[in-house]
């Protein structure tokens, strides 16, 4: 994105200017609206989302939405799944076996005792038109169509021009304060040059939405949020649309291993799609894909001058776990408020700063948390034998599955619950055991392929690039190049063997938020 030359003459005026209109980006505008505060957002797309993605809403969420007056509308678009709840895991659909990995989000009301407000599975193409609804009615100024071409900041304010993809006229915005919610690529923070610390790609999946009447007889009354298949030879996750007809299957893909998008033609989608479920002659129509990258990834700051990144601009985690689109709309509750402030005059400019001082260590935790969540569900396409990240793979920066673990663990100073158990909800009732070894060494933790359980592992010594101590900024955070120096390497064999520990989650599962 070029950068406008000068602040010009605006053609509209406005405190704040969000760029995207997407789950972060809507929500925004939402408490902006409830604060009173005019502004405007663009997005490129006509509409909003078609496809299901980011489903799980937590309970600050929703808190939040409440205070939005939302609560209810949401609660309406989510009716259909709302009898929704458990993680389910097994090798076929037809037979009763596999193992609940959680059978309920919130236990024993746990959350409940604390809050009005509970989970909600909406997903985000349910969820879109009743925030953007709400913002409309608040008085947001929301155009769609419309694309953020280059923008400017000076010490007044920010400069945009946007472009309608309809008529391609131009526009000139002057606003107060851009908030970016413009996605991982996030053309705003490139522009800005703000760089991003993590671990960097994590696996790559191809989301297949598809109709099949058959499947619901298949799948009976296991009323599952997400159902993880684990044939070896076709795994995935299958998450139900309306538990009728329409349903969604994310499937492993591997472009390191020069696998393309085109290879995912229909006949392939549903051949893979019939043996994951176990029903060979299963009716399945596929009606729409989308590839997508799940990463490790947090933005260095969230903040310059009076631009700002909230959602995925600011980080990326895996969809695991459901963190994704909660930590955005609760970054643009923090921000929105902030901005109210401010703009309304009680408070001084410097309460912006806190903005990146409260809300980047909640994204550094809690996409940690969603990696570790991954290689826990053994997420298809995270660490599949010979896979990227997996034992007999390519290694892949952030694919060590105890990479979130080691950061999650560090606090620890008794036996009881650590602020970092609570703050991260652990799964288990307690810490599996594993063995230590020094914060800068040179070895990962490896687990067998054929276990889940994460006491059954290996030392490995860590290739050369993941060691410590390679130069600023390249400490166990790999960057770009690593693809390169990866390939360079040699792949130890792939080990055969079932994947999965069958006894692992034999444990009462203590869980307070999964999805996905
Ligand atoms: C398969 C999948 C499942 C997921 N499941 C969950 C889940 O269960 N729970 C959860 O919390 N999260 C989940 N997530 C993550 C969640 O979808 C994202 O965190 C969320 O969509 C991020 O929202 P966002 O608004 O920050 O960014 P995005 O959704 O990426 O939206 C950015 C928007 O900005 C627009 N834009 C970009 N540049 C411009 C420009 N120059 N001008 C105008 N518009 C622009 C884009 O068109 C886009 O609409 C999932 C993600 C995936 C891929």
């Amino acid at each position: 994105m070029n950068r406008s030359d000068t602040a010009g003459r605006a053609d509209h005026r406005t405190p704040v200017l969000i760029v995207g209109g997407s789950l972060v980006g809507l929500s925004t505008s939402l408490f902006l609206g409830r604060l009173g505060v005019p502004h405007t957002l663009v997005e490129r797309h006509a509409g909003t989302s078609i496809h299901p993605r980011g489903r799980g809403n937590n309970v600050r969420t929703m808190e939040l939405f409440r205070t939005a007056g939302l609560e209810q509308r949401i609660g309406r678009a989510a009716s259909v799944l709302a009898d929704n709840h458990g993680i389910l895991q097994t090798s076929s659909l037809v037979d009763d076996e596999g193992e609940w990995l959680l059978q309920e989000i919130d236990p024993g009301g746990g959350l409940a005792r604390f809050s009005p407000s509970g989970w909600c599975l909406c997903s985000q193409n349910d969820l879109e038109p009743v925030l953007l609804e709400g913002a409309r009615e608040l008085g947001g100024d929301l155009r769609f169509g419309t694309e953020m071409m280059s923008f400017d900041q000076d010490a007044e304010g920010v400069t945009a021009l946007v472009k309608s993809r309809e008529t391609g006229e131009h526009t000139r915005i002057r606003a107060d304060y851009l908030v970016a919610a413009d996605g991982p690529r996030s053309p705003v923070r490139e522009a800005l040059g703000i760089g991003q610390n993590g671990p960097g790609d994590l696996f790559h999946n191809v989301s297949l939405t598809f109709t099949s009447r058959g499947l619901a007889g298949v799948v009976g009354d296991r009323r599952f949020i997400v159902c993880y298949l684990t044939n070896p030879d076709a795994d995935g996750a299958l998450l139900p649309v309306d538990n009728r007809e329409h349903w969604v299957f994310h499937a492993p893909w591997h472009p390191e291993h020069g696998e393309t998008l085109e290879e995912f033609t229909d006949e392939r989608c549903v051949a893979h799609i019939r043996r994951a479920v176990g029903v060979p002659d299963l009716d399945v129509e596929i009606t729409g894909r989308a590839a997508w990258h799940a990463a490790e990834r947090v933005a260095e700051r969230y903040a310059d001058g009076r631009v700002f990144l909230a959602g995925d601009s600011a980080h990326e985690m895996s969809p695991t776990g459901a963190f994704g689109s909660n930590t955005g709309i609760q970054d643009a509750h923090n921000l929105a408020w902030k901005l109210a402030a401010v703009l309304g005059g009680w408070a001084a400019p410097g309460l912006l700063e806190s903005y990146d001082a409260e809300r980047r260590p909640v994204a550094e935790a809690t996409s940690a948390r969603a990696s570790s969540r991954s290689s826990e569900h053994s997420h298809p396409g995270y660490t599949p034998a010979g896979g990227p990240g997996g034992p007999g793979g390519p290694e892949v920066p952030g694919a060590s599955r105890w990479s979130g673990w080691a950061r999650c663990r560090r606090p620890r100073r008794s036996r009881g619950p650590s602020r970092w158990s609570r703050c991260c909800w652990s799964r288990w009732p307690r810490r599996p055991r594993r063995p230590r070894w020094p914060r800068r060494s040179r070895w990962r933790w490896a687990r067998w392929p054929q276990g889940r359980h994460p006491q059954r592992g290996a030392l490995l010594p860590l290739p050369a690039w993941r060691g410590p101590g390679r130069g600023p900024g390249d400490a166990g955070h790999p960057r770009r190049g690593d693809a390169d120096r990866r390939a360079r390497q040699p792949r130890p064999a792939r080990v055969a063997g079932p994947r999965r520990h069958p006894g692992l989650h034999a444990r009462p599962v203590r869980a307070l938020a999964a999805c996905c």
